[in-house]
């Protein structure tokens, strides 16, 4: 065994800008391969589980994917007992009813638990702050980037400036030195801004103009509503501009419920007088009718987002050394199909097995093969949310993606979903939720043998058109190569 194999560390410190999930799940892998981790945020942590100003979006639904939840029990395993020990809502055996314009699904839900994202980030929190070689410095915030140039023009990023919110008087920035810093400071992250002032030229990123509203609101679930359903959707109709309502049960017998449109054309109402009558323009009155039985405890707050930006960091000719960036600070999505945590969780996995390398004596171009890495990651998740996000009007799309290829798959997976709910078809209707979930990839529906073995039981107008395209050999070549031109590889292995 060489040196490099039998290291146990790549380095002395690492430091995380953010302490929110995507830098505690960061902070977690770090701590396999730093003596130190360092953590700095700009919020004063609360002592519960309760929300805070860094972290605005914590008052609506979070629910983690199926594939972040697998790679978050492999950071902290056992972090579904520690929630339902502080009284996460148990979903196993409650009911999921799932309502579309093609029809309701209604399943069984599995071992799963519902909470706030304030619980969930408490609990992942508490893991991490028992980590020997963790450390949180709270209230203090990152303002700069700290940079070495070596004799060959080299450049490394080695440690931030940092200064404390509360610090009376004039600003004293204090300097942090780490080997590796990592960007975790969610969507608003200056990262960008930065760089360029160091000199760096920064590609544009990719935009879904979305223009999305969200309008949550918490309830108290009286005792004949508590142990029956675990979700209830009620999908919405973009091209009649119709949103989409979810109801789910959290800790402490409350429910969180949203009601979600995008575009911009108009945004839910977030008026406690009109909450019952925004629900009632959903396509059904599941959720309106269960609104008449609970007590609101609150005002229904708003969000709005205005855009969803993909960072393409990875497309810069030049990198510096020392720095990696990950979660929403690198690619932010539409919350509704709930990826952000999830996203930031295959991310953290990227990180531990590019770091896992670098410990082998793997350190060439390190920082650029997980930048590249964690592109594959994003693009699943990104390309999903903005053909289904398309569909709204007014959500406009800029990037290098074929629109083409976009509207191909509307009017495919209109087809697929018309087929898997109204023929009740479980099997062909999990297989999507997997994916939207990102445990397997697009391409396992978005090939050529499935699609043909939908479109030949096509019932739709656009489904019926779309055989008639790719029908006989002519048609199967011509779907071949629509598909390598307009659908991505996915390179992500799953
Ligand atoms: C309305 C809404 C609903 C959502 N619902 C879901 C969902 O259902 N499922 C899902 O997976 N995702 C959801 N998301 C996305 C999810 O919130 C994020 O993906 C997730 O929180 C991971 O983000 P992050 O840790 O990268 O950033 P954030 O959670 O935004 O955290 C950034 C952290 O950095 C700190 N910070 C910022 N600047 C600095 C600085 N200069 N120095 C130090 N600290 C700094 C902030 O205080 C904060 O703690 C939703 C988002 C929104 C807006």
């Amino acid at each position: 065994m060489n040196n490099q194999t039998s290291k146990t560390k790549i380095g002395t410190k690492a430091l995380v800008m953010g302490g929110s999930v995507a830098g505690l799940l960061a902070a977690r892998v770090l701590s396999n391969y730093f003596e130190e981790v360092v953590i700095i945020e700009k919020d004063e942590l609360p002592d519960s589980p309760t929300n805070r100003p860094g972290t605005p979006q914590a008052y609506h639904p979070h629910r983690v994917l199926l594939r972040g939840k697998m790679i978050v029990e492999r950071l902290f395993p056992g972090y579904t007992e520690d929630l339902l020990a502080e009284g996460a809502y148990l979903r196993e055996g409650k009911t999921i009813q799932l309502n579309y314009r093609y029809g309701s699904i209604i399943i069984p839900d599995e071992r799963d638990v519902g909470c706030s994202r304030a619980l969930f980030e408490w609990v992942i929190r508490n893991r991490v702050r028992v980590l020997p070689n963790v450390k949180i410095i709270s209230g203090c915030e990152v303002s700069k980037l700290e940079m070495s140039v070596d004799d060959n023009g080299q450049k490394r990023i080695t440690g931030v400036q940092l200064r404390e919110r509360k610090a009376p008087g004039p600003e004293q920035p204090v300097t942090i030195q780490a080997e590796l810093v990592v960007d975790a400071s969610g969507r608003n992250s200056k990262l960008g801004k930065w760089l360029i002032q160091l000199g760096y030229e920064v590609p544009e990123p990719e935009r879904l103009k979305v223009s999305l509203g969200y309008s949550t609101c918490h309830f108290n679930v009286p005792e004949h509503l508590k142990d029956k359903w675990s979700t209830i959707l009620v999908e919405g109709h973009p091209a009649k501009g119709i949103g989409t309502g979810v109801f789910s049960p959290i800790e402490n017998n409350l429910a969180e419920v949203l009601i979600f449109r995008a575009g911009g054309q108009s945004y839910p109402s977030v008026k406690s007088e009109d909450y019952v009558r925004e629900a009632e323009t959903l396509l059904d009155s599941t959720i309106s009718e269960l609104l008449k039985q609970m007590e609101p405890v609150a005002s229904p707050r708003g969000f709005r987002v205005a855009e969803c930006i993909r960072h393409r960091y990875d497309q810069m000719q030049n990198w510096p050394s020392g720095l990696l960036v990950i979660g929403d600070a690198l690619c932010n999505f539409d919350p509704i199909y709930g990826q952000g945590m999830t996203v930031a969780a295959i991310e953290a996995e990227i990180l531990d097995l590019c770091l896992q390398n670098h410990l082998n004596g793997n350190k060439v171009a390190f920082e650029r093969n997980v930048l590249e890495k964690m592109q594959e990651a994003i693009e699943p998740a990104w390309w999903l949310s903005a053909a289904s996000d398309l569909q709204w009007p007014g959500v406009e799309y800029s990037g290098g993606y074929s629109m083409e290829g976009f509207k191909f798959v509307q009017r495919f997976f209109d087809e697929y979903l018309t087929q898997a709910i109204g023929k009740q078809n479980i099997e062909m209707f999990e297989t999507y939720m997997i994916m939207t979930s990102l445990l397997i990839a697009p391409k396992e529906i978005l090939n050529v043998e499935k699609i043909l073995s939908v479109l030949n039981e096509a019932t739709t107008e656009e489904g019926l058109e779309l055989r008639l395209e790719y029908s006989g050999e002519a048609g199967i070549l011509r779907l071949k190569m629509f598909l390598e031109e307009h659908i991505p590889t996915f390179a992500l292995t799953f």
